[in-house]
């Protein structure tokens, strides 16, 4: 494979699976049909704004059917285009893989910048590409369920959910037509942080490995090590908000839209995010240096880098100076195949985007079986579980003749709700997956870095579902 051609997103992605079914050694004819992208649906669609027709271009790309429904979010951006969501949903196919979660790969976007609409008209254009989507057989609870992407929210998603229902009044899985819902209108809880608080579940697993942390130069725990992000958005910001609270990492510097800050020292993540919601920008924040380009700033020397943002911001142009001993791919696609192959090269370690960023699908799978279920996690047994708890904590404190301390008594007695389910669940998958990850990349002797070890990992998994089911 030549490195001197520009490939695109998807064929960026294409090569990246590649690898893996080189190292498989995967009959070409399975590797082909695992490959391709099932289906693209483009839309066209007028919508009145302000007294204008203005027309939108949308997309929905169904990469793989071998388990269903396809899933994936759908993104709201000024650029999209067919290419990169094709890319995207051959993304969620690997990421569903790698975390057992049993949906095929899709994705969708919709050409707009949403900062040019008021609330109304975003409420118009997506209610409209909604029942594009539905229509054309590209969005329903069985076969294709969207979730939130760059661009889009709950709030999007309760929009998509309302125009379903009124357009299938019979189905009574309504709800589970998408994702990513507001917890009022059969969301589950931890969804919104769930790709952040997934990222940190990656690291810190990753810490537990001895060998894998070795191999990277590091030592210890995520405690003090120093963070670059780039990208405060929802999932940059959960991350980073977990890891310098509950871990004791130290975030050095936050690149956004604007420019760089940067304080050895540590940021306060939470008063960044304030100042970015507030000023719409970093610039200015507190005693922190400030970088107009912000770009270079992923040069910065740092124990972990944290891509969240864009696609395509590691390339052959500055993987050479990329001085993290980690990158973790919080965003999907941030390192191109050329700025892959040369990280690898230099053994800068790269857990990838497709294990890394799979919390926020783990947790629409939960929340999609919960629509299912209609019921909550947790409603039946969190009281039960607190009675039994009860009698556990009564019967030690009658057998050692002392009282427990009230803190050991408390988290004795809790049932667990919903969230705690979640994130019990999230954190579950987080550490098996890394684990076989971690298995395949130490026992396959044609594979030398984590990316290449997650494909093998996922792709196995598709080929036998392709193998013991056929092709027809
Ligand atoms: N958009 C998210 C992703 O890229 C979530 C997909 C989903 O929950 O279906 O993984």
């Amino acid at each position: 494979m030549s490195t001197t051609k520009q490939w695109s997103f998807s064929e960026s992605v294409a090569n990246m699976a590649e690898r893996a079914f080189d190292a498989l050694g995967l009959d070409s004819g399975v590797a082909g049909a695992i490959k391709s992208c099932d289906a693209v649906l483009q839309v066209r669609f007028p919508v009145e704004i302000r007294g204008k027709i203005e027309t939108f271009t949308g997309w929905r790309a169904v990469h793989s059917a071998h388990r269903l429904p396809s899933k994936g979010g759908i993104r709201f951006a000024p650029i999209v285009n067919q290419d990169e969501v094709e890319a995207l949903a051959a993304l969620m196919t690997y990421k569903c893989a790698i975390v057992d979660v049993p949906f095929g790969g899709s994705k969708g976007g919709l050409l707009i910048d949403p900062r040019q609409y008021e609330r109304s008209e975003m409420q118009l254009i997506t209610r409209r590409f909604t029942r594009e989507l539905v229509r054309k057989g590209f969005l329903s609870p069985a076969t294709n369920v969207p979730a939130p992407d760059m661009g889009t929210g709950e709030r999007e998603m309760a929009w998509m959910m309302d125009t379903y229902r009124t357009l299938n009044p019979e189905d009574i899985n309504h709800a589970a037509c998408v994702t990513g819902k507001p917890v009022a209108h059969g969301g589950i809880r931890g969804r919104v942080e769930a790709t952040g608080r997934g990222t940190v579940f990656a690291l810190r697993e990753f810490f537990r490995h001895r060998e894998d942390l070795d191999a990277a130069g590091l030592s210890g725990n995520l405690e003090g090590k120093r963070i670059v992000v780039q990208g405060l958005g929802n999932v940059g910001y959960h991350a980073t908000k977990i890891l310098q609270e509950e871990d004791g990492a130290i975030i050095i510097a936050v690149i956004e839209r604007d420019g760089a800050i940067i304080d050895e020292s540590g940021l306060d993540i939470q008063a960044v995010y304030t100042h970015l919601v507030e000023s719409g920008g970093v610039a200015g924040f507190g005693e922190s240096k400030y970088f107009e380009d912000g770009l270079s700033v992923l040069e910065l020397d740092c124990d972990i880098l944290i891509p969240a943002a864009l696609e395509g911001q590691i390339t052959a142009a500055n993987a050479a100076n990329i001085k993290a001993a980690i990158v973790c791919e919080a965003a999907n696609g941030p390192i191109t195949f050329e700025g892959d192959d040369i990280l690898n090269q230099r053994g800068v370690v790269v857990l990838p985007d497709a294990f890394v960023n799979a919390g926020g699908v783990t947790v629409s799978y939960f929340e999609w079986i919960r629509n299912l279920a209609h019921i909550r996690f947790g409603r039946m047994e969190r009281r039960y579980d607190e009675m039994r708890g009860q009698h556990m904590a009564q019967a030690l404190e009658s057998m050692t003749g002392s009282k427990l301390p009230d803190i050991v008594r408390d988290e004795l007695v809790r049932g667990a709700d919903e969230l705690d389910l979640v994130r019990s669940g999230l954190d579950d998958t987080m550490r098996l997956s890394y684990q076989q990850i971690s298995e395949e990349l130490h026992s396959n002797d044609k594979i030398s870095d984590f990316r290449t070890a997650a494909y093998a990992v996922a792709i196995k998994k598709i080929a036998r579902s392709y193998l013991d089911i056929g092709v027809y």
